[in-house]
Parts: structure tokens; C-alpha cells; sequence
């Protein structure tokens, strides 16, 4: 193809991708639209100052960042801005790299050479490169003639606009560690700008934007809490949670829109109204781009909350004490001149959900923060970690950080050192560390010698494991006691005498005392007035089974109990007591398991919710079935959950929930089935 003819069909697409967004459309990314103002159109508009004091202007600024984050928007909308700036027609010529790569060797260059004279013929312009990745990959890494000879052409053309005021190169891409380094030296790109996944106030503004046009908008509160319940969407999730809300609103209101042939129904578009419940809807059908990779930012789950919430907001009120910095959006930092660098080192095991539940709601404290794990997987692509470090400010967090360290080489592990160590005291990282036994020789050099926040993680204390358990025994959802003596006590006499008939020996043997033990307090919280709990009638425990040895016909599902059984022994320690006790735990879960795939959703679950006033009820209630609830609960926590780890409170309580869901017909056969696991966790607790 001539050079004439490429030029004519770079004219064209330049057409057909001229952009309509500008900066109004764009959600959350103030900042990143005041450094493009000050980076690229006031050298623009004033190119006469920065000529008369002999300064060159910016010829390329690069975006990086997780993919729907607003790259490719923010670059059209600056065209767009640059247009209404009064700079006459500002051409935008968008490029992937699919767009310039040619089968034939040369075409790739000659089409690079082609645009970028279009470009300064019709300037001014800006070339958007998208994907620049894949154009431009590391040479030495590819070593592949053609990228080899295109990334050349590219820094060739780069260099030569030099001379040339009025041309802007923006290149995007999700993996700036796979962009050939010589492309990022200044003078080519000079600068790069981050696009995080929003947080939770740039979320807001991001589902404004899209709701612009719209006569019905959510209400301001709505909007708020809506935010919060999109942790880890991106700016396209967003997008993509607002259509699906209309089309729940759709269907919510023209129920026969599937049914009916096309065209059959007609939708006023001006009578649609989308609800609050439309997105509630919408949320549940959609998965958020970055949970798909694996997830590491989340908040606490609302079960999970009332065991770790408290210690959560100790770590981070600590943190904001030290170094308040990390929680502001849009700090300055003078780098190298102030103290920035945190360090943080928490104690605690996996067990007690220090990996899987604190680590992830820090980081969804610190949301505005671009995050990196470093873990065994980073340390096969160095580039990530040296990159990442470039990146500030930041929180770089090492799990595990014994486990990681048994399992790197020696010159991994140097390696690792060292770049702490190079990480000096004015540099704004956040440095998070997790271990459990000893935290390596190499790097107690790092934590200890420095300013590092230590943090001991505890096992939940007694009060957090009554709210823990509040839901399963009083809360209203569908799994809990409470819902089942409701539905007992609707249920046919007969049928209720003929059960009572059958299970009253056990339930009558286990009623505790109903001394008044626990008080709320006027803001609901639960609270002991006596510290130990006085029980009148001793426990008529099951007979002391050893469900092991009787668990032949009912085979382990070794498949299920893999994981569970292992890691919680090895956990555990190597006593005897405590790994029967995580395999009968397990058991006993993995027993019920079976039965729940059969009989309920996994969504049900997620309903329940505390309900503190009828925890009251059950105290003072005379009916005797309200209090083998209360009773049983009471026993859950001072006896069967005392000293437990979080994980294990799961086991608990997914066991009582199981427990619940396959007797739930049969109140007296749940509160028998109940007491008995109760008995056998209590037995080789
Ligand atoms: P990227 O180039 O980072 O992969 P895009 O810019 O192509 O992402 O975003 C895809 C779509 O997501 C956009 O067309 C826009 O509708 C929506 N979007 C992403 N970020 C934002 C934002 N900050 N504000 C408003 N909409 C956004």
C-alpha cells in the first residue's frame, strides 16, 4: 500500500473514532484530569512561554492500570477538552496494536511512519496507542524481529517529535511491566499515570456520571450505599451494573417481555423507573471484573464482622496514627525529603483469618491505593515488584512471609531483602507483612530495626463470639432457630405432640439454668452481669461416640474433607485432642454438607441477620422452647466455642447452620440433633 493511500485510510479512521466523551463524562478521576490540564494543555495553549525560557513541553504520557478503569475515556475526552480549549480542530488517532501489526515485514513500520506524519500534518493531534503492550513488548524478553524492529521505529518517531509542537502520544496498557523499558525514558513518555479500581466516593461519582441523563435518579443516600456494596468494580462493572438495573426495571414492570414475540411489547421509555431494588437485583447478577482474577481486596464479610471487626479497627486506627498520609486521596508527598515509609507486621495464623479476612479489608480501607502481593507468583516476573515499587504511593503486602521465605532460594530472598532495603524511609509504601511463627533472620533486620507496628492477632473474645451466633439462634432468616420454632409452632398439634412425645426425654435432660446471666444494654449490646455462668441441672450428655470409628456407613467424602481436615490439623498442632477435634468438627460439617446441597440455596444463608431484641425476648420468655434456644446458644459460646480460633468458630457455625437446615422441619429433633453435636465437639474440645 503507498504511503498516500495509508495516509487516506488513517484520515479515515481518524474519523471514525473522533470522540464525543469529554471530562464531564468522566467518574472519579479529578485528579488524573488536573495533571492531564497541567501536563498537556497548558504546554499546549501557552507553547510560547515554554519556548521563550527554552523548555520542552511533554510529548507523551502513558496510562497504566487494571483493564475498564477509564484509559481509553480519559484519552478521548482530553481530544474532546483540548477541542473546547480553543485550539481548533484537535484530530485523536486511536491505535491498538492489532491495528499496526502486518503480516508482511516492514508494513508494521511503514503504518507507524504513516500515522505519525498524519498526525503532525493535522496537528494539533494526539495518537492514541491502546494495548501498547502488545505493540511495543520488552525487547529482550520477545526477541522477535518484528516487535524488536517496531519498538525501534516507535522510539525513532517519538524522538522526532522533538521538534514538532503539538503532537501528544498517550500509549494505555494493563501490564506496564511488559512495556519496553526504553519507551518510558523521559523524553517519550514522561508521564504515567496510574487508573486504580475507584473507591468508594470515586465509585459514586463514576454511577452519577452514568446517571446523568436520567429523569429518576437514586436518592444521594442510595447512591452512597451502593457504592460501598461495588468493592473491587471497576468503572465498566459500573456501567454494566446500571444496564442491568434497567433491565431488571424492565422486567420488573413488563413481566411478558421474554414471553412475548418481538416487538409485541411496547416499553415507554419515559414511564420506566429504574428502583433502588432494580440494582439491589442488578448487584447479584454480576461478578466484578477483578473478583474474577481472585480477589484480595473485600470488605468483612457481615458474618465474619463481629469476630473481627473490633481487631480490624485497632490495626487500622493504629495505622492512621503513624502514618495518616495513607488515608488521604490526594496527598502531596515531597518524596525523599519527609518520613512516608509505614511498615506493619501482624502476628497471627491463618486460622484466625488473618490472610483470608483482615488483609483484604485493610486493603479495602486503603482502596485508593494500587496494592501488590508479593508472593511466590511474583517472583517468576521480577519486573512486577521493581515496577511496582516506582508506584506511589502504594501498599506492597507480604502474606505469609515464614511460608514464602521456606520456599524461595537463597538469591530470591536477597533479592527480596535488598529491595526493602532500598526502599528507603522517604518513600510513601505501606509495607504489610504476615507471619506466624518467626519472621525470617533476613528481614528482622528490616521490621525490627525500623519504626514497624507490630500487631499480635487474638483469637475473638467471648462477647464477639456471642454476636457471632446471634443470627444462627434468634435471627429472622430463613436458617436460624428462631424461624424454626416459628414454623414448629405453626405447625399442626398433632403432629408437634407426636414429636414432643419422641424427644422430650433429651430435651427435658439438657435445660440449663434460665438465671438472667446475660443483660443488653440500651444500645442493644449483649453484656455478662455475672462472670460465670451458674448451670442448675447438670448436662446429660450423648453418650461419649466416637464418630470416627462409626462413620464407615457414612463415609468420609474424602474429596470435601480434603482441605478442611488437613489444614486444620496441621494448624492445630500436633496434639492428639486438638486434631480429633478439627476432624470431628469437620465431620460433622461435611456429614451435614451432603444433605444442605440437596435441600438449600446458597444465597439463603447470606439473609440472616442479628436481631438483638429477640435475644431478650428468649431470656425473659417463659416458654420453655424459647429457652433451650437461649439455653443452647448461651452453651455454644462459654463451653462448645470457648478459646477457638476463627476458623473453627466457622466450622461451628456452619455445622449448627447445617444442623439446622436438615432438621428444620422437626424442631425438637434440631434442638436433640443440637445438643448432641454440641455434646461431641464439648467431649474432645
Ligand atoms: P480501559 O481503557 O481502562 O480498559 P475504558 O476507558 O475503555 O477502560 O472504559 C470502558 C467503559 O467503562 C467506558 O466506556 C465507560 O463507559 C466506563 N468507565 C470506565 N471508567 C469510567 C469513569 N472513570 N467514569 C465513567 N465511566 C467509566
Amino acid at each position: 500500500m503507498s504511503a498516500m493511500k495509508q495516509e487516506k485510510s488513517c484520515e479515515k479512521i481518524s474519523k471514525r473514532t473522533k470522540p464525543a466523551t469529554d471530562f464531564s463524562k468522566v467518574g472519579g478521576l479529578s485528579n488524573h484530569i488536573k495533571i492531564l490540564r497541567d501536563t498537556i494543555i497548558v504546554p499546549l495553549l501557552h507553547n510560547n512561554v515554554y519556548t521563550h525560557f527554552n523548555i520542552k513541553t511533554p510529548r507523551g504520557v502513558l496510562f497504566y492500570g487494571p483493564p475498564g478503569t477509564g484509559k481509553t475515556l480519559v484519552a478521548g475526552a482530553l481530544a474532546t477538552e483540548m477541542n473546547k480549549e480553543g485550539f481548533g480542530k484537535v484530530s485523536f488517532y486511536q491505535r491498538k496494536g492489532a491495528d499496526v501489526l502486518d503480516k508482511w515485514v516492514g508494513e508494521s513500520e511503514k503504518k507507524l511512519r504513516a500515522l505519525f506524519e498524519t498526525a503532525t500534518k493535522n496537528r494539533p493531534s494526539i495518537i492514541f496507542f491502546d494495548e501498547l503492550d502488545g505493540l511495543a513488548p520488552i525487547r529482550s524478553a520477545k526477541n522477535d524481529h518484528v516487535h524488536c524492529s517496531i519498538v525501534t521505529t516507535l522510539l525513532a518517531l517519538m524522538d522526532g517529535l522533538d521538534s514538532v509542537a503539538g503532537v501528544i502520544v498517550i500509549g494505555a496498557t494493563n501490564r506496564i511491566e511488559s512495556v519496553d523499558p526504553a519507551l518510558r525514558r523521559p523524553g517519550r513518555f514522561d508521564r504515567e499515570l496510574y487508573f486504580p479500581l475507584p473507591s468508594t466516593e470515586a465509585r459514586k461519582e463514576i454511577l452519577q456520571v452514568h446517571m446523568q441523563t436520567w429523569r429518576h435518579k437514586p436518592a444521594n443516600t442510595f447512591l452512597s450505599y451502593l457504592a460501598a456494596l461495588t468493592t473491587g468494580f471497576c468503572g465498566s462493572d459500573l456501567q454494566a451494573l446500571c444496564a442491568e438495573a434497567l433491565l431488571c426495571a424492565m422486567k420488573r414492570q413488563y413481566p411478558n417481555i421474554q414471553k412475548c414475540p418481538l416487538g409485541k411489547v411496547k416499553i415507554e421509555a419515559s414511564e420506566l423507573r429504574i428502583d433502588d431494588n432494580d440494582f439491589i437485583d442488578a448487584r447479584k447478577n454480576l461478578i466484578p471484573s477483578s473478583h474474577k482474577l481472585g480477589n484480595r481486596i473485600r470488605k468483612l464479610s457481615p458474618i465474619i464482622a463481629p469476630l473481627l471487626q473490633h481487631q480490624l479497627e485497632t490495626i487500622l486506627s493504629r495505622i492512621k496514627m503513624l502514618w495518616p498520609h495513607f488515608f488521604m486521596q490526594f496527598y502531596k508527598y515531597l518524596i525523599g525529603s519527609e518520613r512516608y515509609i509505614g511498615r506493619v507486621v501482624l502476628v497471627g495464623s491463618s486460622l484466625q483469618g488473618l490472610t483470608a479476612h483482615i488483609v483484604p479489608a485493610i486493603l479495602q480501607n486503603l482502596e485508593h491505593l494500587p496494592a501488590l502481593f508479593l508472593d511466590a507468583t511474583i517472583m517468576q516476573n521480577k519486573n512486577i515488584l521493581s515496577n511496582f515499587c516506582k508506584n506511589l504511593p502504594s501498599v506492597l503486602v507480604i502474606p505469609r512471609v515464614d511460608d514464602l521465605w521456606s520456599f524461595l532460594e537463597i538469591n530470591e530472598q536477597m533479592y527480596i531483602t535488598s529491595l526493602l532495603e532500598d526502599i528507603h524511609a522517604g518513600l510513601p509504601i505501606l509495607i504489610v507483612a504476615t507471619y506466624e511463627e518467626e519472621l525470617p533472620l533476613m528481614l528482622q533486620n528490616f521490621f525490627y530495626n525500623n519504626t514497624s507496628l507490630v500487631i499480635n492477632i487474638e483469637n475473638p473474645t467471648e462477647t464477639e463470639v456471642e454476636d457471632f451466633f446471634v443470627p444462627l439462634f434468634f435471627g429472622d432468616s430463613s436458617n436460624s432457630l428462631n424461624s424454626a420454632l416459628l414454623a414448629h409452632k405453626r405447625t399442626p398439634a398433632k403432629k408437634a405432640c407426636e414429636t414432643l412425645d419422641s424427644s422430650s426425654k433429651n430435651t427435658r435432660s439438657s435445660k440449663y439454668a434460665t438465671s438472667k446471666v446475660y443483660k443488653l444494654k440500651p444500645s442493644g449490646k449483649i453484656t455478662k452481669s455475672r462472670s460465670n455462668l451458674a448451670i442448675k441441672r447438670p448436662l446429660k450428655l450423648a453418650p461419649n461416640k466416637d464418630i470416627l470409628s462409626h462413620s464407615s456407613s457414612k463415609r468420609f467424602d474424602t474429596e470435601l474433607l480434603g482441605c478442611g481436615a488437613e489444614s486444620l490439623c496441621t494448624l492445630c498442632g500436633s496434639t492428639e485432642k486438638k486434631k480429633r477435634l478439627s476432624l470431628i468438627l469437620t465431620e460433622l460439617l461435611q456429614r451435614s454438607i451432603r444433605y444442605i446441597s440437596r435441600r438449600k440455596s446458597p444465597n439463603e444463608r447470606s439473609s440472616s441477620h442479628r436481631n438483638l431484641a429477640l435475644v431478650r425476648e428468649y431470656e425473659d420468655s417463659e416458654d420453655a422452647d424459647k429457652q433451650k434456644i437461649f439455653n443452647l446458644w448461651r452453651r455454644t459460646v462459654l463451653r462448645t466455642a470457648k478459646d477457638m480460633p476463627l476458623a473453627h468458630l466457622e466450622v461451628l457455625y456452619d455445622t449448627i447452620s447445617a444442623c439446622i437446615s436438615i432438621h428444620k422441619d422437626n424442631f425438637y429433633s434440631l434442638i436433640k440433633s443440637l445438643e448432641e453435636t454440641l455434646s461431641e465437639i464439648e467431649d474432645d474440645h
